[in-house]
């Protein structure tokens, strides 16, 4: 269950900077009195007390213990008075010097004199609570905290600075405009909606039905930015399946390595292809085996070929297909047909699964008869290579994209593309609440029926940038962000 957050008066602290040696470290403290606290625990170079600080500017002085009166570090401090801060409340933020003890002494320092220990993401969201930023904003600086290739801080930047939310804006302002027409007629029953009237807003609001269409188009994409493809390397031993991981990932910068082997048979690691964080697992060789070992090892890659949403099926092109490539190859043919299936994890829904085929050994004589593969794979889904002498991994790398970014797939004239679930259901609501009234209108209902289904539709979208929402949604898009944001 999500934290519950509800607003308060108290004063926050936390370090806003990774722990670890470092060159300096920040503590960032907010509310109503982060002056009160400093002016106990800041000591001025120079003339002047904290008082006499003026916003925005940094001030050289000491951290001390009043207690001990012991020095605790030499600091600069700022503070950002309300409402011009990132919070929008008085904000005072030390510079200390970085280190595991240092900015943990300065916080539980900070903690005595009044404040308490920051949530996780409890800044951004007073900044949100404060109307310092929307909510499709606030999510943004999650996105870019953990964008894990250029194209995903891209698009957590542009919805940072809220072009997302204008578009929702403009989306919500079609519908108002609707909605005061409809209640213009509902104080006058008697008069009948205009024919003419009718039909144009029976237009306008198709228009906007589409529109929404062409946004939702964009999430599949939006998806596989942000969260990366979970990507299975397939096929049976000696194929060159290790080789060709150790190829993508010399070339192609390794991003991080979250999820750490489990068994000997198993490694992953993510790396980032034209934007697209690929999750590559390797797994053990599929083939029918008799030894208990490798049979745990082939049931863990059957397995992981069924999670992942892009199989990368190898074959050797130096000896012809035999029964144990056939598996295979039906692995990727099954994966091209199994089209949309629902996963409880929110970021695999809508999980499309999709396959390629590579004949590797290219630079040994070819035995393999491509007569064999027709029909197994749609065309253009094979790629020629040698892992050994690194060729074809350009063309390897290309097809990824092409086969994961279907730019078909999203209409055109869509800059704006949307990486969130919770945006995806909120617009899809809408969309439905205005076909709900498209239909009531062709009817010919009451205008208070007719407007029940616009504010619906508004609400929905208002759910977006956060005009309506509810604790628990706060909780759950909140307890995701790291502690200091
Ligand atoms: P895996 O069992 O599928 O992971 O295969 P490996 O990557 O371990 O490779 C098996 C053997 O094939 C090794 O001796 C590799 O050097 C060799 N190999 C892999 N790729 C190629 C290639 O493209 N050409 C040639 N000639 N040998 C390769």
């Amino acid at each position: 269950m999500p934290q519950v957050y509800l607003p308060d008066e108290d004063t926050i602290a936390a370090i806003a900077t990774p722990p670890g040696e470092g060159g300096i470290a920040i503590i960032r403290i907010s509310g109503k009195k982060p002056t009160e606290i400093l002016e106990r625990v800041f000591k001025r170079e120079g003339k002047g007390g904290v008082s006499e600080m003026e916003s925005h500017r940094l001030y050289l002085g000491h951290i001390f213990d009043p207690e001990s009166e012991k020095t605790l570090d030499r600091v600069l401090c700022v503070f950002m008075k309300s409402p011009h801060s990132y919070t929008g409340e008085d904000v005072v933020e030390i510079h200390s010097h970085g280190g595991y003890l240092v900015p943990k002494r300065i916080l539980s320092l900070i903690f005595k004199h009044g404040a308490r220990p920051a949530r996780p993401g409890e800044f951004t969201l007073r900044a949100f609570l404060n109307g310092r930023m929307d909510l499709a904003q606030a999510e943004a600086v999650a996105d870019v905290v953990n964008a894990q290739t250029e194209e995903g801080l891209r698009q957590a930047e542009l919805q940072l600075e809220g072009v997302l939310s204008r578009r929702v804006d403009e989306f919500k302002e079609t519908l108002m405009d609707t909605l005061a027409e409809i209640e213009a007629h509902v104080d006058f029953p008697e008069e009948d909606i205009d024919q003419f009237v009718r039909e144009e807003m029976i237009q306008r609001l198709a228009r906007l039905v589409e529109e929404m269409d062409g946004l939702l188009s964009t999430y599949e994409e939006g998806r596989i930015i942000k969260h990366g493809v979970y990507t299975a390397i397939l096929g049976k031993p000696n194929v060159g399946k290790s080789s060709l991981l150790n190829q993508l990932i010399m070339r192609e910068r390794a991003i991080v390595s979250p999820y750490p082997g489990t068994t000997r048979d198993f490694i992953e690691e993510t790396i980032d292809i034209k934007g697209i964080p690929l999750r590559l697992v390797d797994t053990a060789g599929l083939r029918a085996t008799a030894d208990e070992v490798e049979r745990v090892g082939v049931e863990f890659a059957k397995k992981k070929a069924e999670e992942a949403e892009l199989i990368i099926a190898v074959v050797d092109g130096s000896s012809e297909l035999d029964e144990d490539d056939f598996e295979v190859l039906n692995r990727v043919q099954e994966s091209e047909h199994v089209g949309i299936g629902f996963k409880p994890v929110p970021t695999l829904s809508q999980n499309i699964k999709r396959g390629i085929l590579v004949i590797n050994k290219s630079d040994l004589p070819q035995k393999l008869s491509e007569e064999r593969l027709a029909g197994i794979l749609p065309e253009g889904r094979i790629v020629r290579t040698s892992a050994k002498l690194g060729f074809g991994m350009e063309e390897l790398k290309d097809k990824i994209y092409e086969v994961l970014i279907r730019k078909r797939d999203r209409m055109e004239g869509n800059e704006i593309i949307i990486t969130e679930l919770r945006h995806k259901v909120a617009i899809e609501r809408a969309k439905e609440s205005l076909l709900a009234f498209l239909k009531a209108m062709k009817r010919g209902e009451s205008p208070e029926f007719l407007a029940i289904d616009l504010r619906s539709a508004l609400d929905f979208l208002g759910e977006i940038t956060g005009e309506v929402t509810t604790e628990d949604i706060l909780g759950r898009i909140f307890s995701k962000f790291c502690i200091g944001k």
